[in-house]
């Protein structure tokens, strides 16, 4: 019978441990210049190297040329405690899960008093020090305080917070990391080569992202790989199946259809993903994994390669083609929305029919985003050829010079500025309260018109919480949203709701510019809305009651199109005016 890779891959000094140079660089410097402690307590995750390094330890503290950080190998002592040697009569190693009462402790301390039977130093090891029992540490407190001279201590842990503080504080605490994926992915591929196994390409990828950052466990995948492939090369599908994640090529076809925003293409993909057997969380978070992989792509550039390692050119140039026609703020956009579908969809009674509306949503968001994707974000803000500024009607607000002072904007706010603004704008929105975020998710902007600025909303409903105070006492959610417009636009502006057409819609007030970019997402294929017909009339009654007053007023004044505005609001809906409000409140 073959031995487990990790056990045969141990390592045996300090320079063969990975991932973990924080903690064996001060220990090898604290032997060669022959400053050690009597006790040390080793914590970290499981299978990183702990009790690997508590024997290594013993081995540079017992070699007959130590104490060193590098034993010499050939000593008694070396060879002993070297992976294939027996074992050291000096060293005990004790398992504390089994071993962790009182009487266990006295005897540990009977054997402390007897002086190593050849070597420089009587080592006790306790594994899983967090089991010994309050008792047993009570017991053990005397000699850990105050040890005789040839006796060490090494506690390994996974809970360092359980052991006693009388205990921790007698020691140098060392904590032991997970380590890397990068550096997982080097040792592995060094491993398969001195084993001399052939692997296809992304299947080291997958078996260092099983083993979670634990090189135990990464072996231990290895190995199960290696063990149970057909062919002498262990292939992906071969990995694919044993670890249960999703095909690479499947979430490239996922994500391919969600790119296109057609949602038939979207619904297939996904059903060809649930006949596969796939579990469904493992896929979403498969998915939302490769969308993280994509935003590096499109950020990284270049040098995605390097901080992807393992996937090949190929791979890489899919990946790249799909991040680029999608752009950073979709994707995070998307990434967002998964991970707040993920994190609900635990204990879910149906995960299928979640992750299918999921998909729905990443349908919607995708449209979102796709909104700002035909106008360069760094592009300079261009203000549209101004409309002649009348000075109208007596009840119609003059500029307020006082309005810098609130927000130096400096050049006037234009509607494609906005519109750019507006996925930033809502995810500021989204760091500040989820629940108002996800109220707009799908919403656009469907026009300006001088400091008004009209949202367009799926559904109406979703708006009503805008109305809603952020707490007790406190201003309504809709002075969230104006906040984050000021802070990215620089504009403190006033907004109304309006319910997104399912075809080209013509808002009563809306300048011409404001009907084509309502209709942008339309062609790109977002979600479709379908409405019955008057609806957007009566809906719009409700948009005068949405209109809230700021504080201050900033940006250029109503002109002729404002008028007609007024007139609809007026005669048509019955509604009144915020300007007359405002007038009105000031007066
Ligand atoms: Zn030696």
């Amino acid at each position: 019978m073959a031995t487990a890779l990790y056990r045969r891959y141990r390592p045996e000094t300090f320079a063969e441990l990975i991932g973990q140079a924080h903690v064996t660089d001060p220990l090898r410097h604290a032997l060669s210049a022959d400053r050690v402690n009597h006790a040390y307590l080793f914590s970290g995750p499981r299978g990183c190297g702990k009790t690997t390094s508590a024997r290594i330890l013993a081995r540079c503290l017992n070699c007959a040329e130590g104490p060193t950080d590098t034993p010499c190998g050939v000593c008694p002592s070396c060879v002993e405690l070297s992976r294939d040697g027996g074992g050291s009569l000096d060293v005990v190693e004790i398992d504390a899960a089994s071993h962790n009462g009182v009487d266990d402790a006295r005897d540990l301390r009977e054997r402390a008093v007897f002086a190593p039977a050849r070597d420089r130093y009587k080592i006790f090891i306790l594994d899983e020090a967090h089991m010994v029992t309050q008792q047993g540490f009570n017991a053990l407190l005397k000699i850990v305080e105050e040890p005789p001279e040839h006796v060490k201590f090494i506690f390994a842990t996974t809970e360092p917070e359980k052991v006693i503080g009388t205990i921790r504080s007698r020691t140098h605490h060392y904590p032991f990391r997970l380590v890397p994926p990068s550096e997982l992915l080097t040792y592995i591929e060094q491993v398969c080569s001195s084993e001399g196994v052939s692997v296809e390409e992304g299947v080291l990828p997958l078996v260092v992202r099983a083993g979670g950052g634990s090189v135990r466990d990464t072996l231990s995948v290895l190995d199960q790989l290696i063990a149970g492939s057909p062919d002498p090369t262990v292939t992906y599908d071969h990995a694919i199946g044993l670890l249960g994640y999703t095909h690479g090529e499947l979430l490239a076809e996922v994500m391919t259809a969600l790119a296109s925003g057609v949602g038939s293409e979207t619904f297939h993909a996904l059903h060809k993903v649930i006949h596969t057997g796939q579990d469904p969380r493992r896929f979403g978070e498969d998915l939302l994994e490769y969308v993280r992989d994509l935003i590096i792509v499109d950020q990284a550039g270049q040098e995605a390669g390097e901080l992807l390692p393992g996937t090949s050119a190929a791979t890489l140039e899919g990946m790249r083609s799909l991040a680029q026609g999608m752009g950073t703020p979709t994707l995070s956009l998307m990434a967002d929305v998964m991970a707040e579908a993920l994190s609900s969809m635990t204990g879910a009674t149906s995960p299928t029919l979640h992750l299918e509306l999921l998909m729905a949503r990443l349908l919607v968001s995708r449209g979102q985003g796709a909104v700002t994707a035909p106008v360069a974000p760094s592009r300079p803000v261009v203000a549209e050829p101004a409309k002649p500024v009348q000075q109208p009607s007596p009840s119609a607000l003059a500029p307020l010079p006082e309005v810098a002072v609130d927000a130096p904007p400096a050049q006037p706010l234009t509607e494609p500025a906005m519109i750019d603004a507006w996925p930033e704008i809502l995810e500021a929105i989204g760091e500040k309260k989820r629940g108002v975020w996800s109220a707009l998710v799908g919403t656009e902007v469907m026009g300006l018109e001088g400091d008004v600025v009209t949202i367009g909303f799926p559904s109406l409903t979703s708006a009503e919480l805008l109305k809603k105070p952020q707490g007790p006492g406190l201003a309504a959610n809709a002075e969230l949203v104006r906040e984050a417009i000021l802070t990215t636009t620089g504009h403190r502006v006033r907004f109304k709701v309006q319910q997104l057409p399912a075809t080209a819609p013509t808002p009563p007030a809306a300048p011409p510019a404001a009907k084509e970019a309502s209709k942008a997402p339309e062609a790109t294929g977002s979600w479709p809305t379908v409405l019955p017909p008057k609806v957007e009339e009566e809906k719009s009654v409700e948009e005068s009651e949405l209109v809230v007053e700021p504080e201050t007023l900033a940006g250029p004044v109503a002109g002729e199109l404002s008028q007609v505005g007024e007139a609809v609001i007026r005669e048509v809906l019955g509604g009144e005016l915020i300007s007359e409000n405002r007038v009105d409140d000031e007066n």
